[in-house]
């Protein structure tokens, strides 16, 4: 690490806490990272920004998106609300997509989340025989064309396509996809023929390759989907606890509550995290329901309680299978409050869930959180503390990557 000190963030505040906020300094090195906060006093050599007490949190972490399907709603809309339409509308629209139009559409939303405070994002990208290759490559360009301004995750996404083809082929897919540079394995078991089978095989690509792993698994209110536990199961078997997320697990809200204590006791020991999609889940779930009509997300509180680390993310962005979204993730933070009936600790809560959480989940250490040797991976908006940020918005704000400014004003 350069340890040479290049810029100072002088009368910050930093959050203590949801409601309290301490006023503070922060120093950043040449390479980027935070070398110390508190009470730095000014040096001539060293440049010196006044922040005038703005409030100073970790840029965001987005652990789950779809930055190739954003913005396509127009051009796919979903005929009938469901999980299913939306995969339908997406697969008959994507036939006619190329690699440079995914990446322009996918390269506006990530400016997008960029100038929201955004600084990593997960993304899913679909791989099928259809797709081929054309949005793993594409995802592959944008992680490194956008390098000095947000951190990229790829996740080989074997879609409900490859999901319901034969195992032999989807497996070949992802060791393609591997080849190409994906960071992650992702699939929808719950659509294969063989869920059980089918997990196991996206396990043992990513054990062969030393992949972490996050999969679409048991998005339905169905309570026979039990994926989740499969999932669990295996993790624990072949000891890749903390490499390991299960995105949606709807289905545990549907099981009776001893059940799902099992299911979230077996996740804790096996050191399975899960990530929330409350856009998705809201938007989708439920659609056969005339009264009490769910909210589709799993036991986000319970998880949280037993000690699973749970993040939330936007998933997709105003397309066939979430028509609204602003790519500020911090909105999806609010909405969990809401959706999940989080209570006790709500706001902390939930600012942990795009912040050190999903940074630990995704592998990310030193990215997420504000402390010194981390990252200076920092959002300056104007608001009074955590509470007020995750209530209200961040407003104005200005964003930095690795100590650099790419996004608004300072
Ligand atoms: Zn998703």
């Amino acid at each position: 690490m350069n340890v040479s000190p290049s810029l100072v963030l002088a009368n910050a505040t930093i959050p203590a806490g949801a409601r309290g906020a301490s006023p503070s300094s922060i120093l950043i090195s040449s390479a980027g990272h935070i070398l110390d906060i508190g009470d730095i006093s000014a040096s001539a050599e060293i440049p010196t920004i006044d922040l005038g007490g703005r409030l100073v949190t970790p840029a965001f972490v987005d652990m789950h998106q779809h930055l190739d399907k954003s913005f396509t709603l127009a051009d796919a809309p979903n005929p009938d609300g469901t999980l299913l339409g939306a995969i339908e509308a997406f697969r008959s629209y994507s036939k006619g997509l190329t690699r440079e139009r995914i990446c322009e559409r996918a390269q506006a939303t990530l400016d997008r989340c960029v100038s929201m405070g955004t600084g990593a994002i997960r993304t899913h990208a679909n791989l099928d025989h259809e797709m081929g290759l054309k949005s793993v490559e594409a995802m592959c360009e944008l992680r490194a064309a956008n390098s000095h301004r947000l951190e990229l995750q790829v996740v080989a996404f074997a879609t409900s396509s490859a999901a319901r083809g034969e195992i032999a082929l989807a497996r070949q897919l992802l060791e393609r996809a591997v080849a190409a540079g994906a960071d992650c394995i992702g699939g929808t078991p719950n659509l294969a023929p063989d869920p059980t089978a089918y997990i196991d095989m996206l396990l043992d690509v990513a054990e062969r390759h030393g992949l972490p792993v996050d999969l679409h698994v048991d998005e339905t209110l169905d309570p026979q989907a039990r994926c989740f536990d499969h999932l669990v199961e295996q993790t624990r078997r072949r000891r890749m606890g903390g490499r390991v997320v299960g995105s949606h697990v709807c289905s545990l809200s549907a099981v009776p509550d001893d059940d799902a204590r099992r299911s979230i006791d077996a996740a804790v020991q096996a050191g399975v995290a899960v990530c929330t999609l409350p856009a998705a889940n809201l938007f989708l779930q439920g659609r056969d329901r005339r009264q009490l009509v769910p909210r589709g997300l799993t036991r986000v509180g319970d998880m949280i309680d037993a000690g699973v680390l749970v993040a939330t993310a936007s998933d997709n962005i105003r397309d066939a299978f979430v028509p609204v979204g602003s790519g500020d993730v911090v909105e999806m933070a609010r909405w969990t409050i809401l959706a999940a009936h989080l209570l006790t600790d709500a706001a902390d809560r939930a600012y942990r869930m795009i912040t050190d959480i999903p940074a630990t989940i995704m592998g990310m250490d030193g990215r997420g959180s504000l402390r010194v040797g981390a990252k200076a991976d920092l959002v300056i908006s104007g608001c009074a503390n955590v509470e007020d940020l995750i209530a209200g918005g961040a407003g104005t704000r200005a964003v930095l990557h690795n100590g650099q400014l790419v996004a608004g004003a300072l």
